[in-house]
């Protein structure tokens, strides 16, 4: 017997190349890590289907594909997003000191009501370290966005974190 679909949220994955997006869809979508970071250039997005409060939720997550390194993410990309996961990688301070770009490009593309996770990448790599958690705990508190550092490699928090964005999303829609 087919489930019924409930929803459909969008979610958009952006912050700089290299930081883990792609291995961050991979852990959520088909709980799968590669240390290749081509391995999933040009695919668009991918989905998983969930329950949340009883219901069929389908998360479609979009991926930028490397249109990062070009500044060339589009409108369509931002389209019709309900939720987004603002990347850094924790290892690499220019990479959190992008961020606020990236919020202001998302939020001047995006639905105002957008849900924003800003997420600080390979927590593995502690002992290279280049952002503390406070930095990145003020910024979020200031600009209004939940926090949390995952591991894509170790599938430390990838699952709360898109959990939270779409649970939030469910909220406001439902
Ligand atoms: P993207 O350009 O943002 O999509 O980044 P990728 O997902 O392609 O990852 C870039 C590189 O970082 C690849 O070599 C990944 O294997 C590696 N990577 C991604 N996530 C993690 C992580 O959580 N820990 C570690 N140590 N490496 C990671
Ligand atoms: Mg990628």
């Amino acid at each position: 017997m087919g489930e019924k679909i409930d929803y459909v949220f969008k979610v958009v994955l952006i912050g700089d190349s290299a930081v883990g997006k792609s291995q961050i869809l991979a852990r959520f979508a088909r709980n799968e890590f590669s240390l290749d970071s081509k391995a999933t250039i040009g695919v668009e997005f991918q989905t998983r289907t969930l329950i949340i409060d009883r219901k069929n939720v389908k998360a479609q997550i979009w991926d930028t594909a490397g249109q990062e390194r070009y500044r060339a993410v589009t409108t369509a990309y931002y389209r019709g997003a309900f939720g987004a996961l603002l990347i850094y990688d924790i290892t690499k301070r220019q990479t959190f000191d992008h961020i606020p770009r990236w919020l202001e490009e998302l939020r001047s593309h995006a639905d105002k009501n957008i849900v924003i996770m800003l997420v600080g990448n390979k927590s593995d790599l502690d002992d290279k370290r280049a952002v503390s958690v406070e930095d990145a705990k003020e910024f979020a508190q200031k600009e209004g966005l939940f926090f949390l550092e995952t591991s894509a490699m170790e599938a430390t928090n990838v699952e709360p974190s898109f959990m939270t964005v779409l649970t939030e999303i469910f909220n406001i829609v439902s």
